[in-house]
């Protein structure tokens, strides 16, 4: 019998990965008539209800190119530090297929909108650049919706999705390992939240075709991998997948593959198409685009702060560890999150829990902080009852689940759960239990005072004791320092 692949210990191959990422531009209209674009709907439009002659590819129907999406692109490019064009084009791209009626995309072909960018990524404590080979812009085709699967008895097409603006952007093949593949997705994904022209919470698709090819063997393809895990477990498949061909003593010839996540494998799809097979030629409906007329100034001038630079503005005016800060800065409601939280609460203390704590619990609800109708105000108050001694860590760290999945404030979770507020009172009744500890145990005292951390554990022990455990510890260890004045 076959051995399963093992996912977990890629043999030790030369790897070579390089990916093409297709994003859909939350722009109002579509890429080439003035249809509303789907994507930044609050709910799923009927099928075929946004459509006109242009997304519908009728013989006579023209495109018209949607400025606001070339201005999105360009400042994609901009802060992808790519190489812009000073007139690019568009070209037909011909392929038969029901998804699109016109029986070519319109899409970019010999000069496209950017070229040589880069972006780095940091793995491993350390800073990669992989360069970046190109940025171009095109249009979506329709959705296919297979009835009863693939295979089943027939297929219907919903041209709401004809004619989304996409950018594509290729990657060199630089990436040596799956995980490198998923670090740059989601610093990509991050940098275009930051530039406003990608929400990762709606529908906007995010979803690449994954090339990888070891030790220096032909390329295979894979189509269509949507969101960064499944991008490496599809590769780490892959690559177990190839070398497993070479261990047969076979060769692993140039193809496409699809990914299936439900199989959580990749299978064979067709023998890959060569340029030839678009017949490439220039769309001869739509003029050039003159770059000049974007003033690109003035879009490299309005790019916000960007993920790097806010990554580091937050370790040095905050004095926050680097692994706090990439956390903070890794989405955009986060860090903005942070910094107004800051005004009442000290840095420190806040970015630990809300990278800790908060994006912990967010996470686990499967949940962004702009969603979870969580309000900043509610944060500070439980961070201010937090740093007054007025909750455990434990406790604080169960008004913020509760909070989460209340949708509510931490005095009303803390009603509502009955999870006790220490008074200042019972702060001092906690005192007062410390100070008779203290009194009767002189020789710890005694051996504390003159250096001996362990006592200071012994007496930290028997007041968690005498208080049944309602102080934190570190709060108690904390009151016997001052009151011996250490
Ligand atoms: P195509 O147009 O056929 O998709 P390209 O030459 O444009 O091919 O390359 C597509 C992607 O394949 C790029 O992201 C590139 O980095 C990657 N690639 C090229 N050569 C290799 C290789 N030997 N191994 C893995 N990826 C590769
Ligand atoms: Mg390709
Ligand atoms: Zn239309």
């Amino acid at each position: 019998m076959a051995k399963p692949l093992d996912l977990e210990s890629p043999e030790r191959v030369k790897v070579k990965i390089g990916l093409e990422t297709h994003v859909q531009l939350n722009t109002k209209s579509k890429m080439f008539c003035c249809c509303r674009n789907p994507v930044n709907l609050p709910e799923e439009p009927e099928p075929n209800t946004l459509t006109c002659e242009t997304c519908l590819g009728m013989p006579g129907s023209k495109p018209r190119t949607n400025e606001s999406a070339v201005s999105m692109s360009l400042k994609v490019a901009a802060a992808l530090n790519f190489s812009i064009a000073k007139e690019t084009y568009f070209s037909r791209k011909t392929y038969f297929y029901p998804d699109m009626s016109k029986n070519f995309q319109i899409s970019q072909y010999e000069i496209p909108l950017a070229t040589k960018g880069w972006v780095d990524i940091n793995t491993d404590g350390r800073t990669k650049r992989i360069s970046l080979r190109r940025l171009h812009m095109e249009e979506d085709p329709a959705k296919l919706v297979h009835i009863g699967g693939i295979g089943g008895k027939y297929v219907l097409v919903d041209y709401n999705r004809s004619g989304i603006p996409l950018i594509e952007i290729v990657t060199e093949p630089d990436f040596t390992s799956p995980e490198e593949a998923r670090l740059f997705l989601g610093k990509l994904a991050t940098i275009l939240e930051y530039l406003g022209v990608y929400d990762p919470d709606s529908k906007a698709v995010f979803k690449s075709d994954a090339n990888v090819s070891i030790d220096g063997g032909k390329r295979v393809e894979i189509k269509n991998i949507t969101g960064t895990k499944e991008i490496e477990q599809a590769l780490k498949y892959e690559i177990i997948r190839q070398s497993n061909v070479v261990k047969r003593g076979e060769k692993v010839e140039q193809s496409t593959r699809m990914w299936n996540p439900e199989l959580q494998a990749t299978q064979a799809l067709r023998e890959k198409e060569t340029e030839e097979d678009y017949g490439y030629i220039f769309e001869p409906d739509l003029t050039s685009i003159e770059i000049q007329h974007f003033s690109l100034e003035s879009i490299r001038k309005s790019l916000p702060e960007l993920p790097d630079q806010k990554y580091q503005r937050f370790i040095h005016s905050y004095f926050i560890s680097d692994k706090l800060s990439e956390s903070l800065t890794s989405e955009l409601d986060i860090a903005n999150l942070f910094e107004n939280v800051t005004k009442k609460i000290p840095p420190k203390l806040a970015a630990s829990w809300i990278a800790g704590y908060l994006k912990k619990t967010l996470n686990y609800n499967g949940i962004r902080f702009k969603d979870s109708k969580l309000r900043e105000e509610w944060i500070v108050s439980l961070l201010q009852m937090f740093e007054k001694g007025f909750l455990t860590d434990r406790n604080a760290e169960l008004v913020i689940r509760y909070m989460v999945s209340d949708r509510a404030g931490p005095e009303d979770v803390m009603r509502k759960h009955r999870i006790a507020k220490k008074e200042s009172g019972s702060l001092r009744e906690v005192e007062h239990i410390i100070k008779s500890v203290i009194g009767k145990n002189a020789k710890a005292v005694q051996d504390y005072k003159s250096g001996e951390e362990k006592a200071l554990h012994f007496l930290v022990g028997l007041c968690m004791k005498e208080t049944k455990g309602a102080v934190d510890a570190n709060e108690v260890g904390k009151i016997i320092r001052k009151l011996l004045g250490k």
